[in-house]
């Protein structure tokens, strides 16, 4: 598995975006620049937290990879793109930071700002890709068809940066084979880092008042976890298991009022991994278990930092077992030095 590198998060809410997507809203998700501030705000944002960052930073811990999130970084007016990339290249230098990401659209990458970008210590771009299912790209009005995507993808490989994907699952016209399509798609581009979110419904977009209108049923809790398993399996059948699964659970988005529906869960991504442990367990069982599982006990041994999640809350995968394949007891054990998510079934008697 590839390690993770530590993300010093810098939200730039909605800007340079060149509108706001149905679905969309920054200041909800995250700290707010609101749309269409001058851009002197935010580069004074920028420098603010490039120097509280610089404050913090401990050198034993190592450099922090800066990422500008939460707006179209690419299509920030030039000269403005280049003052923030600016404050942030000497920091690489002084070892506060090892590199540099940031979100965009596809559509806002090109040769001409890859050029820009090469001049400075670039590691990864972040793609809101969200489908690649060109008619739910035009359902969600997104402004961009699929080969957006591998254009700007085909861009950034070409400097020779990390892409990551973030995708979405439930939006207008989106079904569970044309979300999983894209997943294997994200994988067949050789992702480097993949996040799956589930659309909900925030207040104040366009997204609400199809919803208010019954033009768009987002979808159910349930539902999203279970369009997210095989998604999960693909990955991590490919090696590149996502790194998030749901939004970032956040005090401002779970103010009351400001989701109006949909599959959010502060925990969503373990809930998705504790599906996916059971359902991998119970292929495992279909393929044949002993008569005598009345008298014995099934032992699931996993690694041992995902104890928790093959569990599951309240136990339920150990409950779940028992009752659908009428066992005396089930145990999961952790493994220590056991990495990856391998797992092996004993059986032992009472
Ligand atoms: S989804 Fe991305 S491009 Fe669309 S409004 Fe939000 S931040 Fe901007």
């Amino acid at each position: 598995m590839k390690s993770r590198r530590r993300i010093y998060p810098i939200f730039l809410s909605h800007a340079g975006c060149p509108f706001r997507c149905v679905y969309c809203d920054q200041k909800k998700i995250a700290f707010q620049s609101p749309s269409g501030v001058p851009s002197k705000d935010v580069l004074d944002h920028c420098r603010k937290e490039l120097s509280a960052l610089k404050r913090a930073h401990t050198p034993g811990k190592g450099p922090m990879e800066v990422a500008f999130y939460g707006g179209t970084f690419t299509a920030l007016p030039e000269q403005l793109l280049q003052q923030i990339l600016e404050l942030a290249k000497p920091l690489v230098k002084e070892g506060v930071l090892s590199g540099i990401r940031f979100s965009t659209r596809p559509d806002s990458i090109n040769s001409r700002i890859c050029d820009l970008l090469e001049k400075y210590p670039v590691q990864t771009v972040e793609l809101g890709v969200q489908s690649f299912d060109d008619e739910v790209l035009a359902n969600s009005h997104r402004g961009h068809g699929s080969l957006a995507v591998y254009e700007a993808v085909d861009h950034i490989r070409s400097r020779g940066w990390a892409v990551g994907i973030q995708l979405m699952l439930g939006l207008p016209g989106d079904g569970p084979e044309r979300f999983l399509r894209s997943v294997r798609e994200a994988a067949l581009l050789h992702a480097d880092l993949v996040r799956l979110y589930p659309v909900v419904v925030l207040e104040g977009t366009t997204l609400a008042q199809w919803y208010r209108n019954g033009i768009y049923k987002p979808l159910g809790l349930e539902e999203a976890i279970h369009w997210c398993v095989p998604a999960f399996d693909h990955l991590v059948q490919r090696g590149n298991p996502p790194v998030r699964m749901g939004l970032q659970a956040d005090a401002s988005l779970e103010k009351p009022g400001t989701i109006l529906a949909g599959p959010y869960h502060p925990a969503f991504g373990y809930l998705v991994r504790v599906a996916w442990w059971r359902q991998r367990v119970d292929d495992s069982l279909a393929d044949g278990i002993p008569c005598s599982s009345r008298e014995a006990i099934l032992t699931v041994r996993v690694p041992k930092r995902l104890l928790s999640e093959v569990v599951g809350p309240n136990r339920m995968n150990i409950h779940h077992w028992v009752r659908t394949w009428s066992l005396a007891q089930v145990q999961v054990a952790g493994v220590d030095s056991w990495e990856g998510f391998n797992f092996e079934l004993g059986w032992s008697p009472l």
